[in-house]
């Protein structure tokens, strides 16, 4: 009962209706904590959202920023909840099953990252709009084979 109302909200604050695709979609976001591709949505929806549907409402979501999209190094679309603080962020990637964590970098971290960018941005004369920093390993799921 919880789950659905942090999804309602969510929509409520954007003024999108609270159609029941977008809350199923929205309470497995909000369930996983973490990035999940769209198979893995529709998958978790047990039959109740067809593909096109999910990528519509993700469409939709994205359109208010309630979630970001992004690149997995394996070149599958991962959707993830916004997060309101979003400069950005970081993810580890599980080589074997593909499942992606947020991490965070403390902030003097970012900071050497930014001045080195910085440093390089002028020693190139390039400039410099963003920068992905992943970690691969592997998880202890039971989803390996
Ligand atoms: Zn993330
Ligand atoms: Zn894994």
């Amino acid at each position: 009962m919880k789950k659905r109302n942090a999804s309602m909200t969510m929509l409520r604050l954007k003024d999108l209706s609270a159609t029941k695709p977008r809350i199923q979609v929205l309470d497995i976001l909000v369930q996983s904590n973490s990035p999940m591709s769209i198979d893995d949505i529709v998958k978790e929806t047990k039959g109740k959202i067809a593909i096109s549907s999910a990528y519509r409402v993700i469409a939709d979501l994205m359109d208010v920023n309630i979630v970001n999209t992004f690149q997995s190094p394996d070149s599958k679309l991962l959707v993830e909840l916004a997060q309101d603080d979003s400069s950005h962020h970081h993810h580890l990637y599980c080589t074997s099953c593909k499942k992606a964590t947020d991490i965070e970098l403390d902030a003097s971290l970012e900071e050497n990252i930014n001045q080195l960018i910085n440093k390089i941005s002028k020693s190139n004369n390039i400039t410099i709009t963003d920068h992905s920093f992943e970690l691969y390993g592997e998880c202890d799921s039971k989803n390996h084979k």
